[in-house]
């Protein structure tokens, strides 16, 4: 059966979900070129260098997404119809985070659409709760709009 549970003591992907359970989003930034890196490597992909997690400001864009009728997992079908989203973050929009996109009815979606990150406790399939972070529309935004 697949795990469902984000392991917090990879070495890789543990960061993330530790900075989601205290409520920020971080991903990993190079210390010599400053670049942010997804998903987690050992070392920068650019330069090589060595990555440290940074807390980001949780916004974003919207810059792709489908409304998920069917999943493919049966433990997320409580959860259908969802937003699965590409989120183009503001530090550095080339990197995109794949998320959910929450509170917001699909049809007033549109690409370009200012999010911000809100942390959500997920169980899939009755395992043990955890913060994930997802996406809403930005307060302040007018629909669709930059
Ligand atoms: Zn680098």
């Amino acid at each position: 059966m697949l795990a469902l549970q984000p392991d917090l003591d990879h070495p890789l992907t543990g960061p993330f979900w530790r900075a989601a359970a205290r409520g920020e989003l971080a991903l990993p930034a190079c210390q010599r070129c400053q670049c942010l890196v997804w998903y987690p490597r050992a070392l920068c992909p650019h330069c090589g260098g060595e990555l440290h997690w940074r807390p980001l400001s949780g916004r974003g864009h919207l810059a792709a997404y489908t409304v998920v009728q069917r999943p493919l997992l049966a433990a997320f079908a409580p959860f259908s119809p969802y937003v699965c989203a590409l989120v183009a973050l503001e530090e550095e929009p080339r990197v995109r985070l794949v998320s959910q996109v929450v509170d917001v009815d699909p049809g007033q979606l549109a690409c370009d659409m200012p999010l911000a990150v809100t942390f959500r406790e997920l169980a899939p399939d009755g395992g043990a709760p955890y913060l994930a972070p997802l996406f809403t529309r930005r307060q302040g935004s007018q629909q669709g709009g930059v």
